[in-house]
């Protein structure tokens, strides 16, 4: 080959490619520019991209700050006070430098909120999943990893990434798949149990008691996911394992403190051993700049807030139990689920993203459309999840807006009409 030669790398030519597949499958991610108002929670700004003014305010139904803790002017002023005292970010690792007071003490926070040993902070509740089921999964040979066909893309990929584990997929929240599939392991194989507890598109729940039963039979280890409970659910927001009582049965349990919590991070709790091994073997955990004070003192004053006052977990049922018998009454289909989350089916991926964009542009109401892979094709949906700050207007704004657009399309559906401008 000549010097004056150029080899063209390959790359952009396939990223032009799957760029026009993913559009042609109407998969194509466009981000939605909502600026969240502090002081007007669940009030966004709406600011169109390119045009750089603000627009008009757009209430948001699916935010996951299912609290509005991000919100509290306690829980900014934590952040505040920490960014005074040391500063914008952490400055390193947890083992370089990076481990201040203020971690030790949200991790001791976390593991009594779990009724748990000890507790491990990491920068995300992807991250926490992703590291702790590959560092597992991978401490021995030969380990199975029964995965709920739900589970979130973050265990999946734990999970996958743990070279020489065996993952076994179990039909979703089927517990007689489950055993079905733990009895044709081999006995002595290393085994775990990776599950949620509330999932987070369908909004159900699992028996988190019955498959731990189901864990202690076979003697396989139990890793729970309570994302989408923690802070919700339980006396003191310990989410669903603490609700149902068993949290003691329950050998790891994850969280995050993003959502329920209102700030950024994630977390598991279980043994001291157990946490302890992650802290040592973890590469997710040990070669990444730990958490920024700040948010660590936010996430510290919002679980400290949210474990002592109940009434912000009876609020939130209120107002979804509310939001659903508005739905009723005005005839609007929605999926009952026994959780805060309440999915509106529309079962076609463009009349989802259409319903969605006519509902912001139109009547100034942001829902995720939620479509394939998140769900399987035909089962598209919204996504929305009321919260205690949704007034009964801004409900009656919604239910009204909802059942005119879920009408006109499907009149449109039905004429053959595909797309409206
Ligand atoms: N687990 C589940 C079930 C989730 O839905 C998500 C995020 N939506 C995560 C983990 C990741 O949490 P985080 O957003 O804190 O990274």
């Amino acid at each position: 080959m000549s010097s004056s030669q150029i080899v063209r790398n390959p790359f952009a030519a396939f990223c032009r490619k799957a760029l026009a597949d993913i559009q042609a499958q109407g998969r194509y991610r466009r981000f939605t520019p909502l600026a969240r108002r502090a002081d007007a929670y669940p009030t966004y700004e709406y600011t169109h991209a390119p045009r750089a003014e603000p627009g008009p305010d757009v209430t948001v139904w699916s935010a996951n700050d299912y609290l509005g803790m991000g919100v509290e002017p306690e829980v900014q002023e934590a952040a505040i006070a920490a960014i005074r005292a040391h500063g914008a970010g952490a400055g390193g690792t947890r083992n370089i430098a990076g481990t201040s007071p203020l971690h030790a003490a949200l991790e001791a926070e976390l593991a009594a909120l779990h009724g748990k040993e000890a507790g491990l902070l990491f920068v995300s509740g992807y991250v926490s999943n992703q590291a702790s089921l590959q560092t597992i999964l991978t401490s021995m040979p030969g380990w199975i990893c029964f995965s709920d066909r739900q589970n979130h893309a973050s265990m999946i990929a734990g999970i996958k990434g743990a070279r020489g584990a065996t993952c076994v997929i179990y039909e979703h929240n089927d517990l007689a798949d489950l055993e079905a599939k733990l009895a044709a392991a081999p006995v002595d194989a290393p085994k775990m149990i990776a599950f949620e507890s509330v999932y987070s598109m369908d909004g159900d729940i699992a028996d988190i008691a019955a498959t731990c039963a189901l864990a202690r039979r076979y003697g396989a280890l139990t890793y729970l996911d309570e994302v989408h409970a923690v802070g919700l659910y339980g006396a003191e927001g310990g989410g669903v394992s603490q609700r149902d009582g068993v949290a003691d049965q329950v050998d790891i349990i994850e969280g995050t403190l993003a959502k329920g919590f209102g700030v950024h991070g994630g977390y598991v709790t279980a043994s001291s051993e157990i946490v302890d091994y992650l802290r040592s073997a973890a590469s997710g955990f040990i070669f990444t700049t730990a958490l920024p004070p700040a948010v660590v003192a936010a996430a510290l004053e919002s679980v400290r807030l949210v474990r002592r006052q109940p009434w912000r977990r009876e609020r939130l049922f209120e107002r979804v139990a509310t939001f659903r018998a508005k739905l009723d009454a005005a005839g609007v289909p929605f999926m009952d689920t026994p959780s805060h989350i309440v999915p509106i089916p529309v079962g076609n991926a463009e009349r989802c993203m259409r319903i969605s964009r006519r509902l912001l542009d139109e009547y100034r109401l942001y829902a995720t459309p939620i479509n394939y892979p998140t769900v399987p094709r035909g089962t598209e949906r919204l996504r929305l999840t009321p919260g205690p700050f949704h007034t009964d207007a801004m409900m009656d704004d919604m239910v009204s807006a909802l059942r005119t657009l879920l009408r006109e399309e499907s009149l449109d559906e039905q004429s053959g009409a595909t797309s409206r401008a």
